[in-house]
């Protein structure tokens, strides 16, 4: 279990992440044999920028590789994913705000389900840097392959990889980052995810004030800091609190709404091009 990298970089008296207990891990790595189902997860995290943590379970930990953009369901379009360390089982299920340092910022829970290794030994596919396997999430399914770049890509020496969607009927044009951009745990977006917490505690430093990232931020706490108005002190917020929680109302709806979309398409497996029907109900 090699979690030394990801215990070295936080302190866990400030931040909310789970700091990884030693006998789960034992235990899920006993269980987690060969080409058989195991757990994995997309987390959307806004810190100093906005990226896409997409963890597989092996061994006892998640392997995890941080995508820019996230995943694509087009076969034609190659994501980069950079290798990062290994994250406790337990990192499966968070999501919150990580109020300061390493990660700063705020992590969805966007997808999360089985994978299934193509071979049975993912020690030597790892190794390779050639790793096949189907996905069976809320939003992404079917085949997939991780594949090392050799350091092809700027600065990546072996930590760079791309993650790629084969040709299947879960291959698709519709941007699902785009479409299903809510949380699979709490059905909400950033700013409903902060608002459960401190909205307050970047008032002054937030973790990224320049730039796409810093923009996102500005907007993101606003919005949280008027819903916890509206909801935490009736009467009292005057009109602001009021309309945001109007708003508040409306993110809700629209997580509703949203989850049905993404939960559809499981009940009809059989339908030729999945990823074009959901996007073609999302439109109406
Ligand atoms: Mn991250």
């Amino acid at each position: 279990m090699a979690l030394e990298k990801y215990k070295a970089k936080r302190n866990f008296k400030e931040s909310p992440e789970p700091a990884g207990d030693t006998k789960l891990a034992a235990e899920r790595a006993k269980k987690a044999k060969g080409a058989t189902p195991r757990f994995f997860c997309v987390q959307k995290h806004l810190a100093s920028h906005l990226h896409y943590d997409f963890r597989l379970e092996h061994n006892g930990v998640l392997l995890s590789w941080a995508v820019p953009k996230g995943p694509s369901l087009d076969p034609a379009t190659k994501r980069l994913a950079m290798m990062v360390e290994d994250h406790p089982i337990e990192y499966g299920t968070f999501e919150g705000v990580i109020p300061s340092g390493y990660g700063a910022g705020i992590v969805m829970l966007w997808d999360r389900g089985t994978w299934t290794p193509d071979v049975d030994d993912v020690e030597a596919a790892l190794k390779k840097g050639d790793l096949k396997f189907t996905l069976d999430g809320f939003k992404l399914k079917g085949s997939w392959v991780l594949v090392r770049t050799k350091g092809k890509w700027s600065g990546g020496g072996d930590r760079s990889w791309l993650l790629i969607k084969h040709r299947d009927d879960w291959a698709g044009d519709v941007d699902i980052a785009e479409f299903a951009p809510l949380s699979v745990k709490s059905k909400g977006d950033f700013a409903d995810i902060l608002a459960e917490g401190n909205p307050d505690i970047w008032i002054s430093h937030r973790p990224a004030s320049g730039g796409e990232a810093g923009a996102m931020f500005e907007k993101i706490i606003t919005r949280a800091l008027g819903m916890r108005g509206a909801t935490g002190a009736k009467g009292a917020t005057g009109a602001k609190g009021a309309s945001e929680g109007a708003k508040s109302a409306k993110s809700a709806k629209r997580a509703v709404n949203a989850k049905r979309a993404v939960k559809r398409p499981a009940t009809k497996r059989k339908s030729s091009s999945p990823a074009r029907a959901r996007a073609a109900k999302g439109a109406r």
